[in-house]
């Protein structure tokens, strides 16, 4: 058995649509009523959108159900679907953790409960009955106010039991006009010892070189090899690892077939830039990581053995795997005794 790493996952998108569904109608939730057929309900939550920013609407929809109460039931079903169905050895949970307070609370109030969400996210997510290593990323919003952002790197920096690092998601056309800001606060965070992954480069709109010196990873990437490919050897000096989710760009319309991603995958490997494989979000989707990686196979965008590489470059750049050497290689000297 293989096991694996998953880097890129947000809380919101990772709730398989069934689960949702059934929280929603247990709620009497106005979209259960909408949509009282199963069916319906999953082929309107997974069905493709116009674009990134129409793709993030859903991720709003779902981020409003999940609750400081509600954390624990998506929480734990995440994990034991990622352990059951998914092989996953570890995992980082990525989220916005004031859009999971209480909104009728002030700004301030909201700040304070945000400890609390990252608290309760921790203890669920540590199950010994699905036993996953997991970390969390905290993101930034493009859309949140700087004091908010700032409350949240502070929050990542006191929490290292729980929180390895930032992102920043929301929409990337949003970060022009903040990015002084941003590069501020990802140089604050990597001060406190934090690591830092940024959405960037996902679109033609999401290309800003001003971030890439404060980023450990990059989440997504691909208009580096495919409109910038003078930059990955950057990249590779500073070993920045891309995390590329092959299903996201079809869900989004900014790629309209995986065979696209060939180049992606080649100029990478050509460049000595590692990629890791990810879902972003597995539950919207309904494609969880083996199938991702199954899928880059039969569409022969990358071989097993390229596969396996970045399988390895995914436990290598993982913020909090705790140990040298992924499973695999435990497994492998054991099958060799
Ligand atoms: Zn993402």
């Amino acid at each position: 058995m293989s096991l694996h790493a998953e880097l890129h996952r947000h809380l919101g998108g990772s709730i398989v649509p069934r689960i949702l569904w059934r929280f929603l109608m247990r709620k009497g939730h106005p979209l259960a009523e909408e949509y009282p057929d199963y069916q319906e309900f999953e082929a309107f939550f997974t069905r493709p959108r116009g674009s990134l920013a129409e793709y993030l609407e859903l991720h709003t929809l779902v981020e409003h159900v999940q609750t400081l109460d509600a954390l624990p039931y998506f929480v734990s079903k995440l994990i034991r679907g990622a352990y059951v169905f998914e092989n996953l050895a570890y995992l980082e949970i990525r989220y916005t953790p004031y859009l999971r307070t209480d909104r009728a609370l002030s700004e301030s109030d909201r700040i304070a409960q945000m400890r609390e969400v990252v608290q309760v996210i921790g203890k669920t997510a540590r199950s010994a009955e699905y036993p996953i290593v997991t970390s969390q990323i905290l993101c930034l919003h493009s859309r949140l106010s700087d004091r908010v952002n700032r409350a949240i790197v502070d929050l990542a920096g006191s929490e290292p039991e729980y929180v390895s690092g930032i992102d920043v998601a929301g929409g990337d056309t949003f970060y022009a006009n903040r990015m002084d800001t941003l590069v501020e606060l990802y140089k604050y965070a990597l001060a406190l010892g934090l690591k830092t992954t940024a959405h960037l480069y996902e679109t033609q709109d999401g290309c800003y070189p001003q971030l890439l010196p404060y980023v450990c990873r990059i989440g997504h990437g691909i208009q580096i090899p495919l409109l910038h490919p003078e930059l990955l050897p950057q990249l590779a000096a500073r070993r920045q690892c891309l995390e590329v989710c092959p299903t996201t760009y079809i869900k989004t319309g900014t790629l309209q077939n995986i065979a696209q991603l060939r180049p992606v995958f080649e100029r990478c490997f050509a460049a000595g830039v590692d990629i890791a494989i990810c879902t972003d979000n597995a539950g919207l989707h309904d494609v969880r990581l083996p199938f991702e990686y199954e899928n880059l196979l039969t569409h022969d965008v990358i071989d097993f053995a390229q596969l396996k590489s970045c399988q390895e470059a995914a436990f290598r750049h993982a913020f909090a795997w705790p140990h040298p050497m992924p499973p695999q290689a435990f497994l492998r000297s054991f099958s060799m005794l």
